[in-house]
């Protein structure tokens, strides 16, 4: 259903629910948990996110949709077109910090999950990416080892880990914490 967040379920931004919709009133059997920047229903279903629909009832309207994650750090390459489908109309997924899509050949990436060293280790070009993150910022190289090996699945730090669409690079953002 969503392009840039093939499987919301399995990266803890929708669970199971026998509730019905607050918006669209159906009984879809998952409902999402991720973060919402506007009203936050009771329960929001998949599909109303996917058809816009959350996005124009759940903002103020007339003025600003909702959101379910930022754009941040966009490369002047990505069509506007393409962020609003990530921001807009797919699940976003809870950070500890604030935490954007990433992008690349132009395109936003598919948002796989959060990421511990062991997740990462597979994929040297997420590695990689989260080594130039660390540079740009200053950090020195000798602690970027020691930075890595801590990445926690599911504590703190974690890493994001993503995956072009196009040419099928490994990409990880992380929370700074
Ligand atoms: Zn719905
Ligand atoms: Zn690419």
């Amino acid at each position: 259903m969503f392009r840039y967040h093939p499987d919301p379920v399995a990266t803890g931004s929708a669970v199971a629910t026998d509730e019905a919709c607050s918006l669209c009133g159906v009984e879809r059997g998952v409902r999402y948990v991720g973060p919402v920047y506007g009203d936050r229903p009771d329960i929001l279903c998949l599909h109303c996110i996917a058809s816009g629909e959350a996005a124009k009832r759940l903002g103020a309207p007339g003025v600003m949709p909702a959101m379910f994650s930022d754009a941040i750090h966009v490369p002047d390459d990505v069509p506007a077109g393409v962020v609003d489908e990530v921001t807009m109309r797919t699940p976003g997924f809870s950070s500890w910090q604030q935490a954007g899509w990433l992008y690349h050949c132009a395109d936003a990436a598919a948002f796989l999950g959060n990421a511990g060293y062991a997740d990462l280790a597979p994929h040297p070009a997420a590695v990689e990416s989260l080594r130039q993150d660390r540079e740009r910022l200053g950090w020195p190289a000798e602690q970027f080892e020691e930075f890595v090996t801590s990445l926690d699945k599911d504590g703190e730090p974690t890493a994001y880990l993503f995956r072009c669409l196009h040419c099928g690079t490994y990409l990880a953002s992380w929370d700074i914490g």
